[in-house]
């Protein structure tokens, strides 16, 4: 078979239904989308069980933004509700409110205690900045020096050490930046204008990017079966490594494994996600009926553990943001630059830690370029 007028998608997450998405609406052409997975929708992949709750079959997937061309943009494959991410911690057995900030400190001291720490880090920062933890860290006065080797060793340390297989400090700090210390009252994960969980799941969002005349899908199918055919241009959002066949040797990633467990009860815990920040060997648990009130007597959780991505064993989830990981992604990224009509998107394909937002960015900024 020919495919010099077919564009090859690789994957099926949000990146390549995007990219596929455009390629077949905005330029009427042809799009062959393959994934290995038995589905499409990547690891953002969710379906309703048989008590009629949402799984989110790879973890919970939250979807938040600033950008006012990503909402727009899914704006039309989907309505989202209104559910604003809060997440809570428990800290050697005190339930409290991550990202920490004000209301955290008057959860875990005394109240006058709490209430000087309070003054003392309006003092020295602006009301509802955000600090990195290791930034934090840099404090002159010794309250604020015990405060900053709380929040490292309670909420950073052992979950960081369990999510990543080392301390803070051995990751980029752009991870642990993520989850800042937030001088607020604000208890949200999120602060981003736009946030919510689509109506009818992840799933549907994608299948709807996909359903055009031009889109052919075939799931359960590796690049391998398609490697040295000629086709008018390759999108693949798999791991950059693979596609080169690991010649510089492979790029780390972690992996994490979801133990799902069923409830005959209406609850399990008090919110859709709770961190064992210094406990047990799982980083959270996810209680999978709060994200779209679904309505059950039973309900179902998973608890979340991290461990080493092994191909054949498990999946790709995170790539590793450290400098020696970023060196052999540079030397794979300059082969690929010598590639024509072969982009590289994704957080595989990019070995880029992108929240969904800044997947379906960059999809978009793909195609924006390939329109030119
Ligand atoms: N983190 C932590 N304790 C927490 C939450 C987050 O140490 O209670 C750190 C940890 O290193 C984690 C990173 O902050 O990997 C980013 O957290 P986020 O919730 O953004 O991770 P994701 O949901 O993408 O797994």
């Amino acid at each position: 078979m020919e495919y010099n007028n077919v564009n090859l998608v690789v994957g099926a997450g949000f990146s390549g239904a995007v990219i596929a998405n455009l390629i077949a609406d905005k330029l009427g052409e042809e799009v062959l989308v393959i994934d290995k997975k038995d589905h499409i929708a990547g690891n953002c992949y969710d379906f309703r069980d048989e008590n009629g709750i949402m799984i989110h079959k790879y973890g919970s997937h939250i979807f938040h933004t600033n950008n006012e061309k990503v909402w727009k943009y899914l704006k039309q494959f989907t309505d989202f509700n209104t559910y604003m991410h809060k997440v809570i911690g428990v800290l050697d057995g005190i339930e409290t409110h991550i990202p920490f900030n004000f209301n955290t400190l008057y959860d875990v001291f005394p109240k006058s205690f709490a209430a000087r720490l309070e003054q003392k880090l309006l003092d020295v920062f602006e009301i509802n900045t955000k600090v990195p933890i290791l930034e934090f860290q840099k404090q002159d006065d010794d309250d604020l020096k015990f405060l900053a080797n709380y929040v490292y060793e309670k909420i950073f340390l052992h979950y960081t050490t369990k999510q990543w297989g080392g301390a803070p400090e051995e990751v980029d700090g752009a991870v642990t930046a993520r989850v800042p210390v937030y001088l607020s009252k604000d208890n949200r994960y999120f602060q981003d204008k736009y946030q919510g969980i689509p109506l009818d799941g992840y799933t549907k969002v994608v299948e709807k990017m996909l359903d055009n005349k031009n889109i052919k899908i075939k799931t359960g199918v590796d690049f391998s079966e398609y490697r040295g055919k000629s086709f008018k241009r390759i999108f693949y959002t798999g791991s950059i490594d693979e596609f080169f066949d690991y010649k510089f040797g492979q790029l780390p990633y972690r992996s994490v494994n979801f133990k799902f467990e069923i409830y005959d009860k209406e609850y399990y815990q008090s919110n859709a996600c709770v961190n064992y920040t210094c406990n047990y060997d799982f980083t959270r648990i996810h209680e999978y009926k709060y994200y779209l009130d679904d309505k059950s007597e039973k309900t179902v959780i998973a608890k979340e553990y991290s461990e080493f991505f092994e191909p054949g064993k498990n999946e790709r989830y995170y790539p590793i943001p450290k400098e020696e990981n970023n060196e052999l992604y540079q030397k794979y990224l300059s082969e690929a630059e010598k590639l024509e009509n072969v982009y590289f998107l994704g957080r595989l394909g990019d070995y880029k830690y992108y929240d969904m937002d800044k997947a379906i960015l960059r999809a978009l900024e793909v195609f924006e370029e390939i329109e030119k």
